[in-house]
């Protein structure tokens, strides 16, 4: 005798299929600049749920506008020096200050986001299985004695300056992925980034590229910090969000410098600012914050090998692309 089936209640493993389908990945710090660029490219992608969490210390809501109520987006007001219980099958973590005035403000606070955030994003991630990618710095490496830095370069690091609470912190960041990644077998993923610029920076963040761009919007001095002959390699947002997505898709561990080879004095900088956007400003020399290291250059062989990647967009083709965006912000209309 037949009984009547009713049909099958629904397996756990198909649902589990239906949500692998779906990738949902953790951006903290993604009210931030990078963090917004990387959401807009993830949110792109229509089998990617995306969840925000930060504290919008520096970052804004504004930042994320468009994706406020889309149904693959959330976003969180959370601090992630506290607990986070959540379940995710990818973590970027970017949250903290990367600005030095804003990291300089409260360093207690910020050297408690790299230790106690990225140790919180870790135990989340062992919790749930997920791969976890940190944005360390290319202020591991100090005011670098190698030049451009690669990899293994160990750096030259002030344990007890002034910026020591996010370089050292970011180091200390570093140390805690890979303990984790022995002890625990999480799989990890650590990118070095070097200076990036692009629009959305905020405009008082007191970086070197925002700055002279709205002094120069402003018709105020484009003030280069003494001696001006320090160097930076400047990296197009864009550019940085393909090199983060790759590292986190690839299979290397990393850490993996992603930056822009392209190096410049300050004063080459304020010179092509002045150029391109406002040749009647000045450029004043004004005093420099101590431990400003002297050269920064990636060394991007390890990039260019592992993930195929590297820059495309070159500092006089990135530039406009951020002067447009600040003259919106600033609302200062182009003449002619
Ligand atoms: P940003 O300041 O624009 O973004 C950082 C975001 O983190 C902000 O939205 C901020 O509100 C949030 N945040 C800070 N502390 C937090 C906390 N305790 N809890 C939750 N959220 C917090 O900076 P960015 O330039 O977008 O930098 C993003 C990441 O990239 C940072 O980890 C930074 O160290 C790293 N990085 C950036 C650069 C660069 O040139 N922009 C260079 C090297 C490394
Ligand atoms: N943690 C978290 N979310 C989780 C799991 C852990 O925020 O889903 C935090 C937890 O509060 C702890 C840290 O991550 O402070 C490290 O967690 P782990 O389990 O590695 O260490 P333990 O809790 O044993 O100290
Ligand atoms: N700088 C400058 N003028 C400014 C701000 C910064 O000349 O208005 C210089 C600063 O001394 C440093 C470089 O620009 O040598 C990069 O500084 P930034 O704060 O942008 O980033 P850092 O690489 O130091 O984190």
């Amino acid at each position: 005798q037949k009984a009547t089936k009713s049909p099958p209640p629904p397996s756990p493993l198909r649902f589990s299929k239906f949500f692998q389908s779906n990738m949902r990945i953790l951006v903290t710090g993604g009210a931030g600049f990078i963090g917004s660029h990387l959401v807009d490219r993830l949110m792109e992608n229509e089998k990617n749920e995306v969840i925000v969490v930060d504290n919008f210390f520096t970052g804004s809501k504004d930042n994320l506008r468009k994706w406020i109520d889309h149904p693959r987006f959330e976003l969180i007001r959370h601090d992630v020096t506290e607990q986070l219980l959540i379940e995710v099958d990818q973590i970027y973590h970017l949250a903290c200050p990367a600005s030095p005035i804003f990291y300089k403000y409260n360093p207690v606070k910020t050297i408690k986001t790299n230790v106690i955030g990225t140790l919180n994003m870790l135990g989340l991630a062992k919790r749930v299985g997920a791969r976890i990618l940190l944005t360390s710095t290319s202020e591991v490496y100090g005011d670098p004695l190698v030049h451009p830095q690669p990899e293994s370069y160990w750096g030259n690091v002030n344990p007890i300056g002034v910026r020591s609470c996010y370089d050292e912190g970011k180091r200390v960041a570093e140390t805690l992925m890979f303990d984790y990644h022995r002890q625990h077998g999480i799989e990890i993923r650590i990118a070095r980034i070097f200076n990036t610029y692009g629009p959305r920076m905020n405009i008082d963040d007191g970086r070197v590229v925002s700055n002279f761009i709205a002094q120069a919007l402003r018709g105020e001095p484009l003030t280069v910090q003494h001696p001006g002959t320090q160097t930076r390699s400047f990296c197009f947002v864009s550019d940085m969000v393909d090199g983060l997505i790759r590292l986190m898709e690839g299979e290397d561990t990393g850490p993996i410098n992603l930056g822009n080879p392209g190096e410049f004095t300050m004063i080459e900088l304020a010179e092509t600012v002045k150029e391109l956007i406002n040749p009647a400003v000045e450029i004043k020399m004004v005093e420099n914050t101590p431990d400003d290291p002297r050269q920064r250059k990636p060394d991007i062989a390890k990039a260019k090998e592992l993930l195929g990647w590297e820059p495309k967009v070159k500092l006089r083709d990135g530039l406009p692309l951020m002067e447009e965006d600040f003259r919106l912000r600033l609302g200062v209309e182009k003449k002619n």
